[in-house]
Protein backbone atom coordinates (compact mmCIF):
# COMPACT_ATOMS: atom_id res chain seq x y z
CA UNK A 1 0.00 0.00 0.00
CA UNK A 2 1.22 3.79 -0.34
CA UNK A 3 0.64 6.08 2.24
CA UNK A 4 1.51 9.17 2.04
CA UNK A 5 3.67 11.61 5.64
CA UNK A 6 3.53 14.60 6.78
CA UNK A 7 6.01 16.45 7.53
CA UNK A 8 4.32 18.76 10.23
CA UNK A 9 5.24 19.15 13.83
CA UNK A 10 3.80 19.26 16.96
CA UNK A 11 3.57 20.97 20.10
CA UNK A 12 4.72 19.23 23.23
CA UNK A 13 3.55 21.71 25.52
CA UNK A 14 0.70 24.34 24.23
CA UNK A 15 2.00 27.95 25.75
CA UNK A 16 5.30 27.11 25.62
CA UNK A 17 8.10 27.67 23.58
CA UNK A 18 8.04 24.16 21.35
CA UNK A 19 9.09 21.02 22.15
CA UNK A 20 9.11 21.51 26.39
CA UNK A 21 7.14 19.07 28.40
CA UNK A 22 5.96 21.13 31.03
CA UNK A 23 4.97 19.31 34.53
CA UNK A 24 2.31 20.00 36.78
CA UNK A 25 2.22 18.47 40.47
CA UNK A 26 -1.25 16.72 40.70
CA UNK A 27 -2.97 19.40 42.85
CA UNK A 28 -2.53 21.69 40.14
CA UNK A 29 -5.15 19.75 38.09
CA UNK A 30 -8.43 19.44 38.49
CA UNK A 31 -9.50 15.66 38.04
CA UNK A 32 -11.90 15.71 35.04
CA UNK A 33 -13.81 12.36 34.36
CA UNK A 34 -14.80 11.89 31.48
CA UNK A 35 -17.35 9.31 30.46
CA UNK A 36 -18.15 7.87 27.44
CA UNK A 37 -22.13 8.24 27.02
CA UNK A 38 -24.06 4.82 27.61
CA UNK A 39 -24.99 2.79 24.83
CA UNK A 40 -26.34 -0.29 24.02
CA UNK A 41 -23.30 -3.09 25.22
CA UNK A 42 -21.77 -4.88 22.63
CA UNK A 43 -18.35 -6.75 22.91
CA UNK A 44 -15.17 -5.55 21.89
CA UNK A 45 -11.85 -7.71 20.95
CA UNK A 46 -8.52 -6.01 21.58
CA UNK A 47 -4.93 -7.50 20.19
CA UNK A 48 -2.58 -6.32 21.96
CA UNK A 49 1.53 -6.60 23.09
CA UNK A 50 0.72 -4.83 26.31
CA UNK A 51 0.35 -6.80 29.72
CA UNK A 52 -2.65 -6.82 30.38
CA UNK A 53 -2.88 -5.86 33.80
CA UNK A 54 -0.90 -2.21 33.13
CA UNK A 55 -4.11 -1.46 31.45
CA UNK A 56 -6.78 -3.41 33.35
CA UNK A 57 -8.61 -1.34 35.56
CA UNK A 58 -8.32 1.11 32.75
CA UNK A 59 -10.32 -1.07 30.09
CA UNK A 60 -12.76 -2.21 33.51
CA UNK A 61 -13.17 1.42 34.40
CA UNK A 62 -14.47 1.50 29.94
CA UNK A 63 -16.57 -1.79 30.84
CA UNK A 64 -18.67 -0.33 33.47
CA UNK A 65 -19.21 3.00 31.81
CA UNK A 66 -20.65 1.62 28.49
CA UNK A 67 -21.91 -2.00 29.26
CA UNK A 68 -18.97 -3.34 26.53
CA UNK A 69 -17.38 -6.30 27.45
CA UNK A 70 -13.30 -6.90 26.64
CA UNK A 71 -12.31 -9.73 25.12
CA UNK A 72 -8.09 -8.90 25.56
CA UNK A 73 -5.86 -10.97 23.25
CA UNK A 74 -1.85 -10.71 24.62
CA UNK A 75 0.62 -11.30 22.28
CA UNK A 76 4.38 -10.06 20.96
CA UNK A 77 3.12 -6.96 18.27
CA UNK A 78 4.42 -9.22 15.24
CA UNK A 79 2.91 -12.04 16.28
CA UNK A 80 -0.91 -10.16 16.57
CA UNK A 81 0.17 -8.23 13.09
CA UNK A 82 0.63 -11.70 11.58
CA UNK A 83 -2.52 -13.51 13.41
CA UNK A 84 -5.10 -10.61 12.07
CA UNK A 85 -3.48 -11.49 8.33
CA UNK A 86 -4.18 -14.91 9.03
CA UNK A 87 -8.01 -14.44 10.10
CA UNK A 88 -8.33 -12.07 6.99
CA UNK A 89 -12.36 -11.51 6.78
CA UNK A 90 -13.03 -13.03 9.45
CA UNK A 91 -10.76 -11.61 12.46
CA UNK A 92 -12.94 -11.04 15.22
CA UNK A 93 -10.15 -8.18 16.05
CA UNK A 94 -11.41 -5.09 16.90
CA UNK A 95 -8.25 -2.98 18.44
CA UNK A 96 -4.76 -3.25 17.91
CA UNK A 97 -2.30 -1.73 20.79
CA UNK A 98 1.09 -2.05 20.47
CA UNK A 99 3.96 -0.07 22.63
CA UNK A 100 6.09 0.98 19.65
CA UNK A 101 5.61 3.11 16.68
CA UNK A 102 7.42 0.59 14.64
CA UNK A 103 5.24 -2.36 14.84
CA UNK A 104 2.27 0.30 14.74
CA UNK A 105 3.75 1.37 11.23
CA UNK A 106 4.24 -2.13 10.48
CA UNK A 107 0.36 -2.98 11.10
CA UNK A 108 -0.45 -0.13 8.99
CA UNK A 109 1.79 -1.32 6.34
CA UNK A 110 0.70 -4.80 6.41
CA UNK A 111 -2.96 -3.41 5.81
CA UNK A 112 -4.65 -4.92 8.73
CA UNK A 113 -5.51 -1.66 9.83
CA UNK A 114 -8.09 1.01 8.81
CA UNK A 115 -8.29 4.81 8.46
CA UNK A 116 -10.45 6.66 11.57
CA UNK A 117 -10.42 10.28 10.80
CA UNK A 118 -11.98 11.52 13.98
CA UNK A 119 -11.46 15.47 14.87
CA UNK A 120 -10.66 14.05 18.83
CA UNK A 121 -8.04 12.60 17.87
CA UNK A 122 -6.86 15.09 15.91
CA UNK A 123 -7.29 17.48 18.38
CA UNK A 124 -5.25 15.94 20.99
CA UNK A 125 -2.57 14.07 19.59
CA UNK A 126 -0.22 15.66 17.95
CA UNK A 127 0.32 15.45 14.50
CA UNK A 128 4.05 13.63 14.95
CA UNK A 129 2.43 10.75 17.51
CA UNK A 130 -0.34 10.27 14.62
CA UNK A 131 0.00 8.41 11.44
CA UNK A 132 -0.03 11.31 8.57
CA UNK A 133 -2.99 8.77 7.11
CA UNK A 134 -4.65 8.17 10.31
CA UNK A 135 -4.26 4.55 10.60
CA UNK A 136 -2.93 4.68 13.88
CA UNK A 137 -2.48 6.92 17.17
CA UNK A 138 0.05 7.46 19.71
CA UNK A 139 -1.65 7.10 23.05
CA UNK A 140 1.29 8.10 25.02
CA UNK A 141 4.70 9.10 24.71
CA UNK A 142 8.16 7.38 26.18
CA UNK A 143 11.11 9.31 25.87
CA UNK A 144 15.03 6.76 25.35
CA UNK A 145 17.63 8.43 27.57
CA UNK A 146 21.09 8.05 28.05
CA UNK A 147 21.63 6.30 31.78
CA UNK A 148 25.02 6.73 33.17
CA UNK A 149 27.13 5.68 36.11
CA UNK A 150 26.63 8.70 38.77
CA UNK A 151 30.11 8.84 40.20
CA UNK A 152 31.74 8.20 36.69
CA UNK A 153 34.01 11.47 36.17
CA UNK A 154 33.29 12.07 32.44
CA UNK A 155 29.42 12.10 32.98
CA UNK A 156 29.33 15.92 33.62
CA UNK A 157 30.43 16.10 29.56
CA UNK A 158 27.63 13.68 28.76
CA UNK A 159 25.34 15.24 25.87
CA UNK A 160 23.29 13.04 24.09
CA UNK A 161 23.38 9.86 21.74
CA UNK A 162 26.48 11.16 20.43
CA UNK A 163 28.69 10.26 23.24
CA UNK A 164 27.22 6.21 23.32
CA UNK A 165 30.39 6.59 20.07
CA UNK A 166 32.93 8.33 21.71
CA UNK A 167 35.97 6.63 22.01
CA UNK A 168 36.40 8.07 25.34
CA UNK A 169 33.88 5.30 26.47
CA UNK A 170 35.36 2.57 25.12
CA UNK A 171 34.76 -0.58 26.74
CA UNK A 172 32.43 0.80 29.10
CA UNK A 173 29.11 0.73 27.32
CA UNK A 174 25.90 -1.36 27.14
CA UNK A 175 23.56 -1.84 25.25
CA UNK A 176 20.56 -4.04 24.49
CA UNK A 177 20.27 -5.80 20.73
CA UNK A 178 19.77 -3.96 17.16
CA UNK A 179 17.14 -6.17 16.72
CA UNK A 180 15.15 -4.41 19.52
CA UNK A 181 12.21 -2.79 18.61
CA UNK A 182 13.41 0.62 20.61
CA UNK A 183 16.64 0.58 19.63
CA UNK A 184 15.53 0.25 15.59
CA UNK A 185 13.17 3.05 16.26
CA UNK A 186 15.96 5.19 17.14
CA UNK A 187 18.49 4.29 14.98
CA UNK A 188 16.01 5.49 12.02
CA UNK A 189 15.67 8.70 14.22
CA UNK A 190 19.17 9.05 13.86
CA UNK A 191 19.43 8.42 10.25
CA UNK A 192 16.44 11.07 9.53
CA UNK A 193 18.61 13.56 11.41
CA UNK A 194 21.78 12.87 10.75
CA UNK A 195 21.56 10.69 7.39
CA UNK A 196 22.65 7.37 6.88
CA UNK A 197 26.95 8.24 6.80
CA UNK A 198 27.13 9.96 10.08
CA UNK A 199 24.52 7.48 11.43
CA UNK A 200 26.64 3.98 10.54
CA UNK A 201 29.88 6.11 11.63
CA UNK A 202 28.14 6.22 14.98
CA UNK A 203 26.60 2.34 15.10
CA UNK A 204 30.68 1.33 14.67
CA UNK A 205 31.86 3.50 17.47
CA UNK A 206 29.05 1.97 19.75
CA UNK A 207 29.92 -1.11 18.85
CA UNK A 208 33.82 -0.77 19.61
CA UNK A 209 32.64 0.84 22.70
CA UNK A 210 30.68 -2.24 23.85
CA UNK A 211 31.80 -3.54 27.53
CA UNK A 212 29.86 -7.21 26.55
CA UNK A 213 27.63 -8.34 24.03
CA UNK A 214 24.64 -6.88 23.54
CA UNK A 215 21.63 -8.99 25.93
CA UNK A 216 18.83 -8.65 28.04
CA UNK A 217 16.30 -5.65 28.34
CA UNK A 218 16.53 -1.90 29.60
CA UNK A 219 16.72 -2.96 32.85
CA UNK A 220 19.32 -5.34 32.60
CA UNK A 221 21.74 -2.45 31.09
CA UNK A 222 20.80 -0.20 33.98
CA UNK A 223 21.45 -2.96 36.41
CA UNK A 224 24.95 -3.60 34.37
CA UNK A 225 25.71 0.08 35.14
CA UNK A 226 25.09 -0.71 39.11
CA UNK A 227 27.13 -3.56 39.15
CA UNK A 228 30.36 -1.82 37.42
CA UNK A 229 30.01 -3.97 34.09
CA UNK A 230 29.76 -0.26 32.58
CA UNK A 231 29.53 2.90 32.69
CA UNK A 232 26.58 4.10 29.74
CA UNK A 233 23.74 3.12 28.07
CA UNK A 234 20.48 3.82 26.71
CA UNK A 235 17.18 3.00 27.99
CA UNK A 236 13.27 4.26 27.66
CA UNK A 237 12.68 6.51 30.83
CA UNK A 238 9.85 4.21 32.42
CA UNK A 239 12.31 1.78 33.33
CA UNK A 240 14.30 3.93 35.11
CA UNK A 241 11.23 5.84 36.87
CA UNK A 242 9.68 1.94 37.54
CA UNK A 243 12.85 0.77 39.35
CA UNK A 244 13.29 4.29 40.88
CA UNK A 245 9.69 3.77 42.15
CA UNK A 246 9.40 0.19 42.54
CA UNK A 247 9.10 -1.95 45.89
CA UNK A 248 11.93 -4.07 45.24
CA UNK A 249 14.78 -2.80 47.70
CA UNK A 250 17.11 -3.98 45.06
CA UNK A 251 16.10 -1.64 41.89
CA UNK A 252 15.52 1.19 44.22
CA UNK A 253 19.55 0.36 44.79
CA UNK A 254 20.05 0.06 41.03
CA UNK A 255 18.41 3.92 40.60
CA UNK A 256 20.97 4.63 43.50
CA UNK A 257 23.93 4.55 41.66
CA UNK A 258 22.89 5.43 38.48
CA UNK A 259 21.44 8.69 37.03
CA UNK A 260 19.41 9.72 33.53
CA UNK A 261 20.51 12.61 31.08
CA UNK A 262 18.24 14.22 28.72
CA UNK A 263 19.72 13.72 25.31
CA UNK A 264 20.33 16.29 23.11
CA UNK A 265 18.79 19.01 24.55
CA UNK A 266 20.73 21.71 22.46
CA UNK A 267 19.92 19.93 19.60
CA UNK A 268 17.57 17.94 18.05
CA UNK A 269 15.87 16.69 21.70
CA UNK A 270 15.43 13.18 23.16
CA UNK A 271 14.20 10.20 21.07
CA UNK A 272 10.83 9.97 21.21
CA UNK A 273 8.60 6.73 21.03
CA UNK A 274 4.68 5.84 21.14
CA UNK A 275 2.55 3.19 22.40
CA UNK A 276 -0.64 3.73 21.13
CA UNK A 277 -3.45 1.75 18.39
CA UNK A 278 -5.12 1.67 15.59
CA UNK A 279 -8.98 -0.04 14.30
CA UNK A 280 -8.20 -3.67 12.74
CA UNK A 281 -9.44 -3.48 9.51
CA UNK A 282 -12.29 -5.97 9.46
CA UNK A 283 -13.11 -4.69 12.74
CA UNK A 284 -16.53 -6.25 13.76
CA UNK A 285 -16.83 -3.70 16.39
CA UNK A 286 -15.92 -0.68 14.74
CA UNK A 287 -17.58 1.88 16.77
CA UNK A 288 -16.71 0.56 20.10
CA UNK A 289 -13.42 0.64 18.82
CA UNK A 290 -13.24 4.02 18.44
CA UNK A 291 -15.31 4.99 21.83
CA UNK A 292 -12.22 3.39 23.37
CA UNK A 293 -9.73 5.05 21.67
CA UNK A 294 -11.68 8.12 22.38
CA UNK A 295 -11.59 7.20 25.90
CA UNK A 296 -7.64 6.32 26.30
CA UNK A 297 -7.15 10.17 25.03
CA UNK A 298 -9.90 11.34 27.87
CA UNK A 299 -8.15 13.16 30.06
CA UNK A 300 -8.82 11.25 33.21
CA UNK A 301 -7.24 8.37 30.96
CA UNK A 302 -4.32 9.74 30.89
CA UNK A 303 -3.92 11.34 34.16
CA UNK A 304 -4.32 7.74 34.83
CA UNK A 305 -1.37 6.11 32.82
CA UNK A 306 1.08 8.82 33.62
CA UNK A 307 0.51 7.92 36.83
CA UNK A 308 0.51 3.92 36.71
CA UNK A 309 2.31 2.98 33.55
CA UNK A 310 4.81 6.26 33.84
CA UNK A 311 4.32 7.06 30.15
CA UNK A 312 4.34 10.79 29.37
CA UNK A 313 0.42 11.92 28.53
CA UNK A 314 -0.43 12.78 24.93
CA UNK A 315 -1.93 15.67 26.11
CA UNK A 316 0.23 18.51 27.70
CA UNK A 317 -0.07 19.67 31.01
CA UNK A 318 -2.10 16.81 32.85
CA UNK A 319 0.63 15.66 36.18
CA UNK A 320 3.31 12.96 35.97
CA UNK A 321 4.61 10.64 38.72
CA UNK A 322 6.71 12.20 41.44
CA UNK A 323 9.58 10.96 40.11
CA UNK A 324 9.30 12.33 36.91
CA UNK A 325 8.60 15.47 38.02
CA UNK A 326 11.99 14.98 39.98
CA UNK A 327 13.72 14.21 36.12
CA UNK A 328 12.65 17.80 34.85
CA UNK A 329 11.08 19.10 31.83
CA UNK A 330 13.04 18.33 28.57
CA UNK A 331 13.22 19.04 24.88
CA UNK A 332 11.95 16.31 22.57
CA UNK A 333 12.87 15.26 19.02
CA UNK A 334 9.96 16.70 16.55
CA UNK A 335 10.24 14.39 14.07
CA UNK A 336 7.19 13.11 12.72
CA UNK A 337 7.41 9.80 13.88
CA UNK A 338 5.73 8.35 10.76
CA UNK A 339 8.59 9.18 9.21
CA UNK A 340 10.63 6.86 11.07
CA UNK A 341 8.96 4.01 8.44
CA UNK A 342 11.04 4.93 5.89
CA UNK A 343 14.24 3.90 7.50
CA UNK A 344 13.86 0.53 8.07
CA UNK A 345 15.77 -1.14 4.97
CA UNK A 346 18.20 1.09 6.05
CA UNK A 347 18.50 0.62 9.94
CA UNK A 348 19.18 -3.43 9.17
CA UNK A 349 21.98 -2.29 6.38
CA UNK A 350 23.55 -0.66 8.84
CA UNK A 351 23.62 -2.12 11.97
CA UNK A 352 24.23 -5.04 10.66
CA UNK A 353 27.30 -3.24 9.01
CA UNK A 354 28.85 -1.86 12.26
CA UNK A 355 28.13 -5.83 13.95
CA UNK A 356 25.53 -4.39 16.19
CA UNK A 357 24.13 -7.95 16.86
FE1 LIG B 1 9.05 -1.36 27.24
Amino acid sequence: MTRGHSGSLPLLCRGLPPPIWCQLSLGALGVLFVSPNQALAGSLTIYSSRKAELIDPILQQFSDNTGVKINYVHGKANALIKQILEEGDNSQADLLLTSDVGTLIAAADADVLQPIHLPILATQIPPSYRDPDDYWYGLTIRARVVVYASSHPDSAGLTGYEDLADPRWRGRVCMRSSGNVYNRSLVAALIERWGEEITEAWARGVVANLARPPQGGDRDQIRAIANGECDLTLANHYYYVMMHESDNEADRTVTGKTSIRWPNQTDDGAHINISGGGVAKHAPNRADAIRLLEYLISTSVQLALSQTITEYPMIPGIPVSNTMVKLGSFHADTVSLGRLATHGEAVTRIVTAAGWK
